[in-house]
C-alpha cells in the first residue's frame, strides 16, 4: 500500500470491543493477568514496559520507516539516550556528526563522557572523515541529516557502507525529513531516531521520541533500555502523535512548498546575505538532497547583513512568526540557535561548525506564504 495510506492505517485497527475507529487511550498503570501461568498472555503487564496505545504508534512508525520494530520515548532526547545506552559502554567510542541538535552534543559531552564513553565529532558530510575517525573501540556511528540548524547533509548510503564494512551500527536522526521524505533504513542505515515532538506531532502539543531498529538484535537491546531506564512515552502523547501522523504528508508537502517560496524570497532580499535551504539550487548539497530524499522540509536557516545585532532585531520584530524553540509545527517559528537550541555548544565549536551568532532558523508553518513573507519583509525593513 502507498505511504499516505500507511500514514492513516498502519498499526491501528478498530477497537475490538466497541468498534471505536481511534485506538483508545489505554491510561492504565497495570494490566490484570489471567493466572501466574498465563502471565503476559495479552502482551502487557505494566505501562513502563509496554502500553497498548504506545504500541499502536510503535507499530505505525515501524511500517513507515520500514524497520523491524520501534520503541517510543518520553522525548527525542530519551530516544537518543536509549540508542547510546544500548550501543556504548565505558571505554568504547562513538563517531557523531559535528553539526547536530544541541541536546545531542550536550548529552554526549556532559553526561556520557563522565561515564567513560568517548566521542569524536566529525564533519559527516565527508564519508572519509567518518572513516578516519573510526577506532578499534568504535561501537556506534551517529549522524543527523539534515543537521540542526545548518542543514548540512550526510550521505546516508556512503556512511552506511563504511559502517557495514566495520560492523558498526549506523544510527540516523531523521527528525528533519521524516520517513515521508527520507527513509534511512532503505539507504543502508541500521537505526532511525525521531523527535516526534516535531513533524509527527506537528501541532506544538507534545514532546516525544522514537527509535526504529532495522534488526531484531538491535531492537531487543534498545527495548531493554526503554524499560530498564524508564523512558517510555506516555499513552496520551502516543494518542496525540497517532492523530498527528495521519496528516503528516499533507502538512509536510504544504509546509515545504511554503518554505521553498520563502527561501527564494529571502535569497533575493538585499538585506539577507546567506540562505540555506535544501530546495535551493544554490544549496551546496542540493544534488545529494535530491538523491536521498523525496522532499526538502520546512526548515530554512539564514543570515542577515549586519550579523548578530541585525538577526536579533529581525527575530524581535516579527509579528506573525513566533520566537520559539521547536520546528515542524503548523505555526511558523523563528529561533536563534546560538542562544536558544545550541546554547550549550561552546562558542568556539559553534563558530567552527557554522552556527554563527547571526544565524536565524525559520521553521515554516501552514499559514498563507504571502503573510509569512509580508511579516519577514517588515521585520527586515527595520535592519
Ligand atoms: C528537537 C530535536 C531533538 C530532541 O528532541 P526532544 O523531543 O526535544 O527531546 C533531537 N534531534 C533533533 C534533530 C531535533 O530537532
Amino acid at each position: 500500500m502507498g505511504f499516505k495510506t500507511q500514514l492513516i492505517h498502519a498499526g491501528v485497527t478498530p477497537d475490538p470491543e466497541t468498534g471505536a475507529i481511534l485506538t483508545p487511550v489505554h491510561q492504565s498503570t497495570t494490566f490484570v493477568q489471567e493466572s501466574v501461568d498465563e502471565y503476559l498472555s495479552k502482551g502487557y503487564s505494566y505501562s513502563r514496559s509496554a502500553n497498548p496505545t504506545v504500541r499502536a504508534l510503535e507499530k505505525k512508525l515501524t511500517v513507515l520507516e520500514g524497520g523491524y520494530d520501534c520503541t517510543c520515548y518520553a522525548t527525542g532526547m530519551a530516544a537518543i539516550q536509549a540508542v547510546l545506552q544500548s550501543c556504548l559502554s565505558a571505554g568504547e567510542h562513538a563517531v557523531v556528526s559535528d553539526v547536530a541538535y544541541g541536546g545531542t552534543y550536550r548529552l554526549c559531552t556532559k553526561v556520557y563522557e563522565r561515564f567513560g564513553v568517548e566521542f569524536t565529532f566529525v564533519d559527516s558530510a565527508s564519508p572519509n572523515a567518518v572513516q578516519n575517525a573510526i577506532r578499534d573501540n568504535t561501537r556506534l556511528i551517529f549522524t543527523e541529516t539534515p543537521a540542526n540548524p545548518t542543514l548540512k547533509l550526510t550521505d546516508i548510503r556512503a556512511v552506511s557502507n563504511i559502517a557495514r564494512e566495520k560492523k558498526i551500527p549506523h544510527a540516523v536522526d531523521n527528525t528533519f525529513l521524516t520517513p515521508y521524505y527520507q527513509r534511512p533504513l532503505e539507504l543502508g542505515a541500521d537505526i532511525v531516531i525521531h523527535s516526534t515532538t516535531k513533524y509527527f506531532d506537528g501541532h506544538n502539543a507534545t514532546v516525544g521520541g522514537a527509535v526504529i531498529a532495522g534488526s531484531q538484535n538491535l531492537d531487543e537491546a534498545i527495548r531493554f533500555i526503554q524499560n530498564a531506564s524508564g523512558v517510555i512515552m506516555s499513552p496520551w502523547v502516543a494518542w496525540l502523535t497517532l492523530q498527528g501522523t495521519k496528516t503528516l504528508s499533507v502538512r509536510l508537502d504544504r509546509q515545504s512548498a511554503n518554505a521553498q517560496e520563502i527561501a527564494e524570497f529571502l535569497e533575493s532580499h538585499p538585506k539577507v546575505n546567506m540562505v540555506a535551504y535544501l530546495g535551493l539550487e544554490s544549496f551546496e548539497q542540493h544534488e545529494l538532497a535530491k538523491s536521498q530524499s523525496d522532499g526538502f522540509g520546512s526548515v530554512i536557516s539564514f543570515e542577515v547583513n549586519g550579523g548578530v545585532e541585525s538577526g536579533k532585531r529581525v527575530m524581535d520584530s516579527v509579528q506573525l512568526c513566533s520566537l520559539a524553540e521547536n520546528l515542524g509545527s503548523v505555526e511558523t517559528l523563528i529561533t536563534h540557535p546560538a542562544t536558544m537550541t545550541h546554547a550549550d555548544v561552546e562558542e568556539s565549536e559553534r563558530k567552527r561548525i557554522g552556527i554563527t551568532d547571526g544565524l536565524v532558523r525559520l521553521s515554516v508553518g501552514l499559514e498563507d506564504s504571502i503573510d509569512i513573507i509580508a511579516d519577514l519583509d517588515q521585520a527586515l525593513r527595520g535592519v
